[in-house]
């Protein structure tokens, strides 16, 4: 798993399209998609499924059965309404295979729906263009301002009008992070709380040249559809998942170079570049293998 602050938002995840997608948010205490069920989105109560392929859908049953394992509350899996019953199915099944239950609740959703996850902050979801039942999710945080033409009133004035029912608040919202699972480019996009999140995660599958048609045939989004795509959004973040296997970071970060403009290159990274892996013990110099103490 990657761990990076990204804007305000501290974003763990793991994402190679065909192998695993998972993305937590503790902050907002919201996963999406379970992936293989890696133990950083376990300890979060609402998990949303983007859509059913086993790449991203896998771990459901396991980020039941662990948290019951481990003594956490129930958690919430929130999915297309289509997919749930499947969903339910797979639980039965290995309460079966088990001989227990693991408890859970699983929300059927469609695009257009808004459920609340704490106190002014919403999950807004949206339809994206991958497959039947393919959702994308937005944290999105409603904030109240006082307007201005009653800000020298007094605490009991202001209750007062609240009784009267003068609505005494500006209402604003401020979309923190938006999620589109695999998806390619949509009307989707254009929506408030998807173009004006703080944190955009956008899958960008496909970097080379000739799979153009991979892209579009499993419809993907291809990292030259990025500059028509980036003109749409008024993102400051913009953080690229799926990354396919067959392209290396290397290749994906000289093609992101050649597409983008420099403005645009400011506000994209890949979720999956981070500096070498470093042992924390060089070859030759472990405590097993260096017995000379360290000079005083
Ligand atoms: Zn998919």
């Amino acid at each position: 798993m990657v761990d990076k602050r990204i804007g305000n938002v501290r974003i763990l995840g793991y994402s190679i399209a065909g192998e695993e997608t998972a993305i937590a948010v503790p902050e907002l205490n919201v996963a999406f998609d379970p992936g293989r069920a890696p133990a950083e989105i376990i300890p979060l109560d609402n998990l949303c499924v983007s859509h059913g392929h086993m790449d991203h859908a896998a771990g459901i049953a396991y980020y039941l059965s662990q948290r019951g394992f481990l003594g956490i509350a129930p958690g919430r899996v929130i999915i297309h309404r289509g997919l749930a019953q499947h969903v339910q199915r797979l639980m039965g099944v290995w309460a079966d295979l088990e001989g227990h239950h693991s408890p859970g609740l699983i929300e059927g959703v469609a695009g257009g729906d808004e459920i609340a996850l704490r106190r002014n902050l919403v999950l807004r979801i949206f339809d994206v263009v991958h497959c039947a039942g393919a959702l994308g999710f937005a944290v999105v945080e409603k904030r109240h301002k006082l307007k201005s033409e009653f800000a020298d009133h007094t605490g009991p004035q202001l209750v007062e009008l609240k009784k009267k029912g003068v609505d005494i608040h500006h209402h604003i919202e401020a979309p923190l992070v938006a999620y589109c699972g695999d998806t390619a480019v949509g009307d989707f996009l254009d929506l408030p709380s998807v173009r004006n999140a703080e944190v955009l995660l956008l899958e960008c599958t496909f970097f080379a040249a000739e799979h153009v048609s991979r892209a579009r045939a499993g419809r993907h989004i291809h990292v030259r559809d990025l500059p028509v795509i980036l003109r749409r959004l008024n993102n400051p973040n913009v953080v690229l998942t799926h990354l396919t296997r067959r392209t290396g970071m290397r290749e994906a970060k000289v093609a992101l170079r050649n597409c983008l403009s420099a403005a645009d290159l400011e506000r994209v990274t890949i979720l999956m570049d981070r500096p070498p892996y470093r042992p924390r013990h060089p070859r030759g110099r472990s405590l097993g293998e260096d017995h000379k103490p360290p000079p005083a």
